[in-house]
């Protein structure tokens, strides 16, 4: 068994509104709502848009992610054939695509153009964001972690001074 098969295998979500946890072999279909089970929100992002050279031509970029293929089925006792319509995904303006649906998150997660969580977020600034853009955005985080720095180091001073206040008013 390969490592995507395995991963397959072991993976697993837990529904938001029954509360069940499950897996693939599991099904998705929700017993507390019509259709599937809903689960936590995940965003994907779609890093295919390199083939367009100007960075904000990327935004504009749009796929559609085709999960699952059509399916015909014969049933074994009335060799009766049914149709399974498989699963296409759009993805928003810059390769963005958000769902609460287990069974999309199931076939995203292992898609091997999309990237989800903060590992995603970073390849996808890289992507969609001009070298401005992204110097922009370190700034901004560097200039939030200088301000947290500033609280804390405020909060040990006050700290300090109230201690310091408090050992001169013993008696002596
Ligand atoms: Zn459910």
């Amino acid at each position: 068994m390969d490592l995507k098969a395995i991963k397959a295998r072991d993976w697993r979500a837990r529904c938001l509104i029954c509360g069940a946890h499950f897996g693939y072999a599991d099904g998705f279909e929700c017993p507390s709502q019509p259709g599937h089970h809903t689960v936590e929100m995940k965003t994907y992002y779609h890093l295919g848009a390199g083939h367009i050279q100007s960075v904000r031509d990327r935004r504009g970029f749009k796929v559609a992610l085709n999960l699952k293929a059509d399916r015909e089925v014969r049933d074994k006792i009335t060799g009766e054939i049914t149709g399974i319509s498989g699963l296409i995904v759009h993805t928003k303006e810059s390769g963005i695509y958000e769902t609460s649906d287990p069974e999309e998150q199931y076939y995203l997660d292992f898609h091997s153009s999309v990237m989800t969580g903060e590992e995603g977020k970073v390849e996808w600034d890289k992507m969609y964001l001009t070298p401005q853009q992204q110097l922009e955005k370190a700034q901004a985080k560097l200039a939030d972690t200088q301000r947290q720095v500033r609280e804390q180091n405020a909060l040990l001073l006050e700290t300090k001074a109230r201690a310091n206040k408090e050992k001169n008013a013993l008696p002596v």
